[in-house]
């Protein structure tokens, strides 16, 4: 059976700043939800940090207007909630008034997969916050690329051949087909450049898919900066997939990833448990693994991929890592390139000062004082 899997997620409000969504809000986004469950064979609703993501089974293929519009109606109907609440950043994602047949390009972030079911189907979603779709450019690297991460990539025939990347410029919204092994260099320049060159998805070399991304930078779509991006994946597992535990384990070494408070700084993106809230120690970016087997479209999970007593050490190191590059303040690279920063119109603002300060260096007096100076070392 044709099955499939549909993950969309959105921010419209957070207790007290980019926290997390109030039980009111899940709640009626999971109501939304429920009264046209007809629709789907099944779904699960969480959150990470302040977003909320809903996980979706059905059979009406990707891209559906009809799936994608009880998405957006959950969001809206958590909106009302947060604006009720006085939930900060209430419908912060929502970013048109009305549903105009897909969700793509409205705010929320979409991955989706469409597959032929396996009897023992397999897929973990990560879902991240406070950060941007190239966070996993790092941990699908590992996972496709590299066999010192991923003994698979060595015995496992159908990773061995090599995967495809659709790698997509978010700067241009153009998109790339790579091919491993022959496009590895060219693959690596474009992975260097997280901020601008995304995975999008990954298939295997006969087009099956294994992974989907949520690709779309929000700054982009509303022409300023409205919110950190916050992505989602869907990675299938096991058999000729990677296994659950090569696709978890390439989250294990807290890299830095742009986002954080302001959505400004440079900071390790840190595994935490299922619907943890962002911390308020400058936000650390984090990512969760919603570990799922499904049969016939209907779910078991998610088991919460980072809850054993090892991401707690690896949580520790994320921590020692943030507090390490945030101790060095806004000096580069802790802080984004200007044209990153979210807040980049107050940081122009700021440097007209500066500009207006600045004068013509005087080329003559300046060569002058450097000559006097000068002693000839013979
Ligand atoms: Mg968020």
């Amino acid at each position: 059976m044709k099955i499939t899997v549909s993950v969309i997620k959105a921010d419209v409000g957070g207790i007290g700043g980019h926290t997390r969504p109030s039980d009111n809000l899940i709640q009626a986004v999971r109501d939304t939800v429920n009264a046209s469950s007809d629709l789907l064979i099944d779904h699960y609703i969480g959150y990470c940090g302040d977003d909320v993501h809903i996980v979706m089974s059905h059979t009406h293929g990707v891209d559906n207007e009809k799936i994608h519009k009880l998405a957006y109606d959950a969001f809206v109907a958590g909106t009302a909630v947060a604006k009720n609440e006085g939930l900060y950043g209430a419908g912060q994602d929502l970013l048109k008034d009305s549903f105009s047949g897909n969700v793509k390009g409205m705010g929320p972030g979409v991955a989706e997969l469409e597959f032929e079911e396996r009897p023992n189907e397999a897929f973990t979603v990560f879902a991240a916050d406070k950060t941007e779709p190239g966070c996993f450019n790092y941990p699908m690297y590992r996972l496709f690329v590299d066999a010192l991460s991923n003994t698979g990539l060595i015995v496992n025939k159908s990773l061995a051949k090599g995967v495809d990347f659709h790698i997509m410029d978010v700067e241009e919204a153009t998109i790339a087909k790579l091919s491993l092994w022959q496009d590895k260099p060219v693959l690596e320049a474009a992975l260097m450049y997280p901020g601008r060159y995304v995975i999008s998805s990954i298939t295997t070399k006969d087009g099956e898919p294994i992974m989907d991304a949520s690709t779309d930078r929000l700054h982009n779509i509303a022409g300023t900066y409205v919110g950190k991006d916050d992505p989602v994946c869907i990675v299938r597992t096991q058999k000729m997939f990677p296994a659950t535990e090569e696709a978890g384990s390439v989250f294990n070494n807290p890299h830095y990833v742009a986002g954080n408070t302001r959505g400004s700084h440079n900071m390790p993106l840190m595994p935490v448990k299922l619907n943890s809230a962002a911390t308020i120690n400058f936000c650390i970016p984090i990512v969760q693994s919603l570990v799922f087997s499904m049969h016939d479209g209907k779910f078991t999970g998610p088991f919460d991929g980072f809850s054993t007593p090892d991401w707690d050490y690896v949580r520790e190191q994320a921590t020692i890592k943030a507090l390490a590059i945030r101790s060095q303040g806004f000096i580069h690279p802790a802080t984004l390139v200007p044209d990153e920063l979210e807040y980049a119109e107050g940081y122009k603002d700021v440097m007209t000062g500066l500009k207006e300060k600045m004068v013509p260096m005087d080329s003559k007096s300046d060569t002058s004082e450097r000559k006097e100076n000068y002693e000839d070392p013979d």
